[in-house]
């Protein structure tokens, strides 16, 4: 997830409008390349690299330890939206994965053997452990058992259980702060060559809090009418940093506090969010979204909402990497403890009563007209039991859903036709209950 450089729309009759590059953008973008020059620099710095998962990451603990974080999915979706994951997934494919499998992986398994040249065209260096942090995707498990053999190094897991009640219990929470201590710390230790500084790791776990606290007031500037944000196909951007390597850094808290007075200043001016055809001046329709987006065709479906006036006011996807929204933030007096709830508290790791739960509230909360499913063909972490999610939604709130398929990072899922016509048809039905035509 980098910077949202959007596309120069395709529109033949008008100039296309400038995009605008607010501060927190180009922060972002910045932040993005050093990263990216560190990880190439690798070979002369002597600094170790950690392949880890967005879901369960453990940023601070990796940056207290003076690690590199590289994030395969976000290098993945990066690869979708730069329009090479088609190539990666048909190389990966020959080697023997199949179809079905999720596409993150075969992409990244892909960009692998094509050299490991990240998305922004920077050698990555080959890892010098796997973190596996399982926060309820199988997938992980078996992604980081190939990776594994891929480059000979080690893996450190840390298994979080499931919440398959809808809570932590504090032998959860033991449970997970053990396996930090005993397990994953010594672990990193022994890579990085140093004790863990248990201060440096709570002064991050409060740079993290800091900005939680501000990508929090961001979400909710959504609740405000018109909205200032698209908290879907904009809030992939805003969730780059603290989704990826920066969460615990001065640089990330500054972005988040940069991204929230933009975020106010547009709501103070009564103004839309930025689509990729310039601002949105007429909000129609007010849509939660379940589900990840598509990444390979990811301006195309964004304007088929955004052209039609509707804005994503709240979806799931965006709280993949960490709910703060419900209260959750980093407790640098607890740091092992609050890491250990952070993983627990991952959207990956709450069951299916738990996400309808938090559907409602975003419907209601947010004074949504409807909400739409993105059941995409990789992943099953998210689409088991979406089609229970839709029904158990409208007999609660009266509200009507829409489903529509398609995939992460494989362009051959994307029916773009078939899903215009479905997202319109979708809001066609919108606009004729709202008039009284439609019971
Ligand atoms: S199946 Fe879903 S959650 Fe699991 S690795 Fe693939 S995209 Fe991520």
């Amino acid at each position: 997830m980098t910077n949202p450089t959007i596309d120069a729309p395709a529109t033949p009759s008008a100039p296309p409008p400038v995009p605008t590059k607010d501060a927190s953008q180009l922060r972002q973008k910045r932040m993005i390349a050093e990263h990216f020059d560190k990880l190439e620099q690798v070979p002369e710095t002597g600094r170790k690299a950690v392949y880890t998962f967005v879901p369960g990451n453990l940023t601070e603990l990796l940056g207290a330890l003076d690690l590199l974080p590289v994030l395969p999915e976000i290098n993945a979706l990066q690869s979708g939206m730069r329009g090479k994951s088609r190539d990666y997934i048909m190389e990966a494919e020959k080697s023997g994965h199949s179809e079905d499998v999720c596409t993150y992986v075969k992409c990244d398994l892909g960009m692998k053997h094509s050299g490991n040249v990240s998305p922004t065209g920077t050698k990555l260096p080959d890892p010098n452990l796997l973190l596996l942090s399982y926060t309820g995707c199988f997938t992980f498990l078996k992604w980081f058992e190939l990776l594994r053999e891929e480059y000979g190094c080690p893996v450190a897991m840390l298994h979080v259980p499931y919440q398959a009640d809808g809570k932590i219990t504090p032998e959860m929470r033991r449970y997970v702060v053990d396996q930090l201590e005993k397990k994953v710390i010594p672990a990193l230790e022994k890579i990085a060559g140093k004790k863990l500084d248990m201060d440096e790791l709570s002064r991050r776990l409060e740079l993290s809090r800091q900005a939680e606290d501000d990508l929090v007031a961001v979400w909710e500037s959504a609740k405000h009418k018109p909205s200032p944000i698209d908290g879907y196909f904009g809030g992939v951007y805003y969730v780059g940093p603290i989704f990826s390597a920066f969460r615990g850094t001065e640089d990330a808290r500054e972005y988040y506090r940069e991204l929230r007075a933009e975020v106010e200043e547009r709501m103070a001016r009564g103004l839309g969010p930025i689509t990729p055809d310039g601002e949105l001046t007429e909000e129609r329709y007010r849509l939660v979204v379940e589900g990840p987006p598509n990444w390979t065709s990811f301006n195309d479906f964004w304007r088929m909402f955004s052209r039609e006036g509707a804005v994503v006011v709240a979806s799931t996807y965006t709280k993949v990497g960490g709910l703060y929204d419900t209260g959750f933030r980093h407790d640098p007096d607890r740091p092992l403890e609050t890491l250990a709830e952070y993983c627990l508290n991952c959207y990956t790791n709450h069951c299916l009563p738990n996400r309808v739960d938090l559907l409602e509230h975003y419907l209601r909360e947010y004074q949504a007209d409807g909400f739409l499913i993105n059941s995409v063909k990789s992943c099953n972490s998210f689409s088991v039991g979406q089609l229970l999610m839709l029904r158990k939604l409208e007999e609660r709130t009266g509200l009507p859903g829409g489903f529509i398929e398609s995939d992460l990072v494989d362009p051959r899922y994307f029916g773009k036709a078939n899903i215009e016509n479905r997202v319109q048809s979708y809001l066609q039905m919108l606009e004729s209950r709202r008039k009284g035509r439609y019971a």
